[in-house]
């Protein structure tokens, strides 16, 4: 089974699960005003360009105090060493995925390493590298976590496209209930097509400081999603 259970599993089984989303905090964590929820996930880019341990060890603080049940972590481009496990590990206040999956409070969660092209590492630099991170998604995924946009879905940056068409392809077929990512800060909000929820979480403004604040859905693992886009903080 490509996907381990997690704990709690079994207690959360047919309740609704707020999911409060966010990305690219860039060492910045303790400035977001974080919604409470069930589960929280993290699209990556939580320090800037890996620079410090201390900083990664803060951020894995911060994660320990927050009250969420379940906490999901993605890397981004700028955790580079996350490609490695000594790095990863790290990490104890959060689920780390990096290709690979988990199933909490009712929902089959994926973690695939996909960054546009360009972008650095933990990311795919090649079509073919994207394309087997991409193969690698197991059908049924409810909730899809990746650091970069798919193309054409929010992921403008001065009016062009960044994001991976590889991805796009690939979501015609995986069809997610929601999927999470960020690297495009002028990206962020949400949008819906085919059945899937897109939510660039992503709330570094200009400058790498803080300027949005993290994006919340409900959902009931057998329902569609019941309430979305509820922005705590929609600044500039
Ligand atoms: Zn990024």
């Amino acid at each position: 089974m490509p996907y381990r259970s997690g704990p709690g599993q079994r207690a959360m089984a047919g309740k609704r699960v707020r999911i409060v989303m966010m990305s690219d905090t860039h060492e910045q964590h303790r400035r977001v005003d974080v919604p409470d929820g069930d589960l929280l996930i993290h699209a990556g880019d939580f320090t800037y360009f890996n620079r410090s341990s201390h900083a990664v060890q803060d951020f894995d603080d911060w994660l320990h105090a927050l009250p969420h049940r379940h906490k999901v972590l993605v890397p981004g481009n700028h955790e580079s060493c996350f490609g490695s496990p000594q790095w990863r590990d790290q990490i104890t206040g959060a689920v780390v995925l990096v290709d690979s999956g988990i199933e909490l409070a009712g929902l089959k969660i994926w973690g695939a390493r996909v960054t546009p092209e360009g972008a650095g590492a933990i990311g795919n630099e090649t079509d073919e590298r994207c394309g087997a991170a991409l193969s690698q998604i197991p059908k049924g995924t409810d909730v899809l976590i990746t650091h970069g946009p798919p193309f054409g879905i929010l992921d403008l940056a001065r009016g062009i496209p960044q994001g991976s068409r590889k991805l796009l392809g690939a979501l015609r077929h995986i069809k997610p209930r929601l999927h999470v990512f960020g690297h495009i800060h002028a990206g962020y909000g949400t949008a819906r097509s085919r059945g899937t929820i897109f939510v660039n979480a992503a709330l570094a403004g200009p400058g790498y400081s803080i300027t949005k604040g993290p994006i919340t859905v409900s959902f009931a693992p057998t329902d569609k999603i019941e309430r979305r886009n509820r922005n705590e903080h929609n600044g500039p």
